[in-house]
């Protein structure tokens, strides 16, 4: 049962899910937010969307491994929040899906897609 009870610990009783998005993009844009900081994090149904001819039934979500994280996460994640930009002066309107994204950015949090100057 130590296989079964390995497993547990790191994919049910520790994990600490933070959002959930149907955008792998977006979840993988807050992850490297997060790995940056030193956090590790791992993504829950990683594969279970995006597959063409497939119907995801779960979201990918993105959690983190230690508990001791969460607060500095969730603090990240607020800040990294793109509709949260105050400088809305500075945001660029993606052409491909119309989501905003912050001045600096280059390409597309949402959607991938190159952003215009
Ligand atoms: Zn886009």
């Amino acid at each position: 049962m130590i296989a079964f009870d390995l497993f547990h610990l790191i994919f049910g009783a520790s994990m600490i899910e933070l959002i959930t998005d149907p955008t792998p993009g977006k979840i993988s844009y807050f992850r490297e937010i997060l790995e940056a900081e030193g956090i590790r994090t791992f993504v829950r149904n990683e594969n279970m969307s995006g597959t063409e001819g497939m119907i995801p039934i779960f979201h990918p979500g993105l959690c983190i491994v230690k508990h001791s994280d969460l607060g500095r996460a969730k603090q990240l994640i607020a800040q990294s929040q793109p509709s949260d930009v105050s400088d809305t002066a500075a945001e660029i309107i993606c052409l491909a899906c119309s989501e905003k994204n912050p001045g600096n950015f280059a390409s597309c949090w949402n959607c991938g897609a190159e952003l215009p100057d």
